[in-house]
């Protein structure tokens, strides 16, 4: 007999509890991967994750073909491109992931329907694309958390599943017709990819992971905040696409051990809580998860600032920085996420959905729940018990980027300027000044803070 395991956000072979199930189940698997075109269509989809997705693909379809099998590729609607498939291997169940967004509901909701129709099962796995399961970790009389702390506290006491191996064979049943796997060329060639993406797929994950639980990890607590010694781990892309079980890699870490492990963990339990966040109130990802105000400055009126701080052109060399760094690798450091969306929505006072869609058409791991409410907790709609905080990008920068390196890394402009100065550079003399192409701050922070204070004081 045959089974279907449809993958989505779990790319991967090693800790795959859908994979382990169908192969428990019967002797041949269909490993089944559709470009959904509802991704597209609901605007998910950017090049850089399309060349990332391109790799993540690659690497499966030959990690499948060195245990016998390979991957097959199909395109359209996901519940047509699944039952079609079903039906050519005859399969009695399809296997997948459970997945928290209100897309990956729908999709599990239309795929059960239509399965059933057709007399065959869907079975959807939990705690794959995160730690553990959205459900798991629940406070009494609620559905989810809405504060990380509390969170934090029960999340570390439940036991997190053992790690699966990889199965050794997946043998695949002749005849079912596949489309080529997508070619990061190919994703390339369409243009949009950014200049330095990092390379996708199970296999660079592995390396990575074990690299940083030698390397990195162990200051991970003291170092995750330097922007220019760049000490995270940038498994984000992989855990986005699952190329890594996030269970494995909180298992991995705990095997260090330390105080840089036990930080290192922590990142990744906020990432299940704001998936946890995002399964109960799926219209986070676009309203506001504790609305506070509709006031806003309108797109139109902000456009001119809205446009610099997406060309890295604000005036403040580490906000300008920071968005450069994102259009160049699809992908930021941590600290300067905080600063460039607190720039945006508490000094601009833009709306954080503005942001957070430039974010999304950019980031390699551009993923609903971290971004929405991410971009959610810096403006102060979401999870944020201090909502009213506002980062000075003068004050962090000196802070985290203390002799200037990342600045001059990103900001060409600024290159001659040495030291800390280069975050101030309107304090250089006026002849200095003048001889770098550079604009001038494109607001005050003392305005900024001000329209702020004022906008808030009409929440509702
Ligand atoms: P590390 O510091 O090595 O952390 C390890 C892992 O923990 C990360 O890979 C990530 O999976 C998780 N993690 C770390 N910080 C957070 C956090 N604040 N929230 C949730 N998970 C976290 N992360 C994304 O994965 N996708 C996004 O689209 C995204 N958008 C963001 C938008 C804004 C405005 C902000 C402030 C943060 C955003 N983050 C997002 C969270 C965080 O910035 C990235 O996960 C992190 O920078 C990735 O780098 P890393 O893998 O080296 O992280």
């Amino acid at each position: 007999n045959t089974t279907v395991v449809l993958f989505t956000s779990d790319l991967r072979l090693h800790d795959h509890p859908p994979l382990r199930a169908a192969l428990g189940a019967a002797d041949r698997v269909v490993p089944l991967f559709v470009r959904d075109d509802g991704i597209d269509a609901a605007g998910f989809a950017c090049p850089n994750r399309r060349a990332f997705l391109a790799d993540c693909l690659t690497d499966l379809d030959e990690g499948l073909r060195d245990r016998g099998g390979r991957l097959v590729v199909r395109s359209g609607d996901v519940v047509e491109g699944v039952r079609a498939v079903a039906h050519e291997a005859d399969a009695e169940e399809v296997h997948m992931a459970a997945g928290v967004s209100g897309y990956a509901h729908a999709r599990e909701e239309r795929l059960r329907t239509a399965l059933e129709k057709d007399g065959r099962a869907l079975r959807v796995h939990d705690a794959v694309v995160t730690a553990l399961a959205p459900g798991a970790v629940v406070p009494s009389g609620g559905d989810h958390f809405a504060v990380f702390t509390p969170y934090h506290r029960r999340w570390s006491q439940q036991e997190i599943r053992g790690v699966l191996a990889a199965p050794r064979t997946v043998l695949v049943p002749d005849g079912i017709r596949s489309e080529p796997v997508p070619s990061r060329a190919e994703a390339e060639k369409a243009g949009g990819v950014s200049e330095g993406l990092a390379a996708g797929g199970e296999r660079e994950a592995r390396r990575r992971l074990t690299a940083w639980t030698r390397g990195g990890l162990a200051h991970y607590d003291e170092r995750h905040d330097d922007l220019a010694g760049d000490a995270t781990s940038r498994l984000s892309p992989h855990l986005h696409f699952g190329t890594l079980s996030p269970a494995e890699a909180v298992h991995r870490a705990r095997a260090v051990g330390g105080p840089g492990a036990e930080a290192f963990v922590r990142q990744v339990c906020w990432r299940d809580f704001h998936h946890q966040v995002l399964a109960a109130r799926q219209d986070a990802a676009a309203a506001d998860y504790r609305p506070r105000h509709d006031r806003w400055r309108p797109e139109t009126e902000a456009l001119a600032d809205i446009e610099a701080w997406k060309a890295g052109r604000t005036g403040y060399p580490v906000v300008d920085a920071a968005m450069r760094q994102l259009r160049h690798e699809g992908w930021m450091h941590n600290r300067g996420r905080l600063l460039a969306a607190s720039f945006l929505t508490k000094t601009l006072y833009v709306d954080w959905r503005v942001g957070a869609r430039y974010f999304l058409e950019l980031l390699v791991d551009g993923d609903l729940a971290n971004n929405q409410l991410n971009w959610q907790w810096v403006a102060g709609t979401g999870t944020d018990t201090r909502p009213n905080r506002v980062l000075n990008p003068v004050r962090q920068a000196h802070r985290y980027d203390p002799d200037g390196t990342y600045v001059r890394r990103w900001v060409p402009e600024l290159e001659e300027v040495g030291g800390s100065a280069v975050h101030e550079p309107w304090k250089l003399p006026d002849d200095d000044r003048a001889r770098l192409d550079y604009p001038g701050p494109i607001v005050e922070l003392g305005e900024g803070l001000a329209r702020f204070k004022e906008g808030r004081g009409t929440a509702g």
